[in-house]
């Protein structure tokens, strides 16, 4: 048996993308340069990254969804029963009937008319905003809005104005300077902003909205799951589901699996179907992924109590913190209002530090910095869940203390 000759791989020299190194050498000189953490088994409150048993403090599986047993078993189901691929774009011949069954599931559950799912809540919010407005068009977009929502805005080549975080009398303002532009105008803002955890300002928008004839659209990916009845989001927590004309959500974060959608009129899913890039260009969802979805808006129905144990862990959490003298935003930086919990570190090279002691003692909490935050407001992020008990808590709070103590940041 002859063994294959093994691949060759030259180190070439060539210098045509030296100008990414010279940009990594700069993150290194920061301090904010990093390395990918990896999962050795699966999403929990407490599992294994890079061989190390952590308290889990950095996931988005507010519900536990992730790995709970109805979704496993969904996924399998559907997958043995369908396969593993859609094996085209939903226009062509990707559309499964568990695609359709999803999306009245998610229609129903928001109580709007019509539902579409995208492979993502990335492409839901860009290949909505770039879509359903021209370059005649003006969007109005809270300052610390999500990427894929700015992404959208760019591709859409309407005109971008953005209001000052949260901050409706800016908005109302640009919206007055355009208000007798022939374009049409978008406002959007996100339910939940993922950075800070504070909620939008979504009743006082709708009103903004409803006075000068704008579009409102809510992106609710931090939201879905956490906030409103059984997790119906921020826009159904303000009680406006009628008159936010569209909303996305994502089934990447609480859900468990991955997708994003929009909910809205029958008309704009309609339009979405014709016109949306990632709809018409990019391949649907394997069966698994849709059966898992709507496992878990089933879980959502039926066992509300996740959720309750959700705000019970994230109340104490931050409680423990406020209390250790951490400042977890507030002052100068938006305070959260969910189980998003940033701990405001300042520098960048020192967050990351941080967040390296925390993972060497046990405690996975990511450091986030610039430019996805702003400048001088790096900060270690932390996110309960619903699975972490008291106990598990209890040791992440005492990790935190200690080790912010050696570090001076306490
Ligand atoms: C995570 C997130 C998204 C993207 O959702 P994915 O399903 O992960 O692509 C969009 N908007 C906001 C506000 C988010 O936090």
């Amino acid at each position: 048996m002859s063994a294959a000759a093994p691949l060759h791989h030259e180190t070439t020299k060539r210098q045509q993308l030296a100008h990414l190194t010279t940009q990594l050498d700069e993150l290194r000189a920061k301090g904010t340069y990093f390395k990918l953490r990896v999962l050795d088994d699966e999403q929990g409150p407490i599992c294994r990254y890079d061989g190390r048993e952590v308290i889990n403090l950095a996931s988005n599986n507010y519900l536990g969804l992730c790995d709970h047993p109805k979704l496993r078993e969904a996924a399998i189901a559907a997958t043995t029963k369908y396969g593993v691929g859609s094996g085209a774009v939903r226009t062509i011949a990707g559309t499964m009937k568990i695609h359709m069954e999803l999306e009245e599931k998610i229609a129903a559950f928001k109580g709007v008319e019509a539902c579409v799912v995208f492979q993502s809540g990335f492409t839901a919010n860009a290949g909505t905003v770039s879509s359903i407005l021209g370059k005649e068009d003006f969007i109005l977009s809270d300052e610390l809005n999500h990427a894929s929502i700015i992404d959208g805005a760019r591709l859409s080549r309407a005109k971008i104005k953005v209001f000052r975080h949260k901050d409706v009398a800016h908005a109302e303002e640009l919206l007055k300077e355009v208000q007798n532009e022939p374009g049409r105008k978008l406002v959007i803002t996100d339910g939940v902003f993922s950075m800070d955890g504070d909620i939008g300002p979504v009743k006082e928008l709708c009103d903004l909205c409803d006075r000068y004839g704008a579009i409102m659209m809510v992106d609710d990916a931090h939201a879905s799951g956490v906030l409103g009845r059984n997790g119906r989001g921020s826009v159904d927590h303000f009680g406006c589901t009628q008159r936010v004309d569209v909303q996305v959500g994502t089934l990447s974060k609480a859900i468990g699996a991955l997708g994003g959608y929009v909910c809205g009129s029958r008309d704009l899913i309609d339009y979405l179907h014709h016109r949306a890039r990632p709809f018409l260009f990019s391949t649907s969802h394997p069966p698994s992924v849709a059966a898992s979805c709507m496992a878990a808006f089933d879980i959502l129905e039926n066992e509300p109590e996740r959720i309750g144990r959700l705000w019970v862990n994230t109340k104490y959490f931050q409680a423990q913190l406020a209390g250790a003298g951490f400042d977890i935003g507030g002052k100068s930086t938006p305070k959260s209002e969910t189980p998003i919990t940033p701990i405001i570190v300042g520098d960048g090279r020192q967050t990351m530090e941080f967040s390296k002691a925390l993972f060497e003692q046990g405690v996975m909490a990511t450091g986030i910095a610039f430019p996805t935050v702003p400048e001088g407001k790096a900060r270690v992020r932390c996110i309960m869940t619903s699975e972490h008990m008291q106990s598990q808590i209890d040791t992440a709070l005492e990790v935190l203390t200690s080790t912010a103590k050696r570090m001076g940041i306490l």
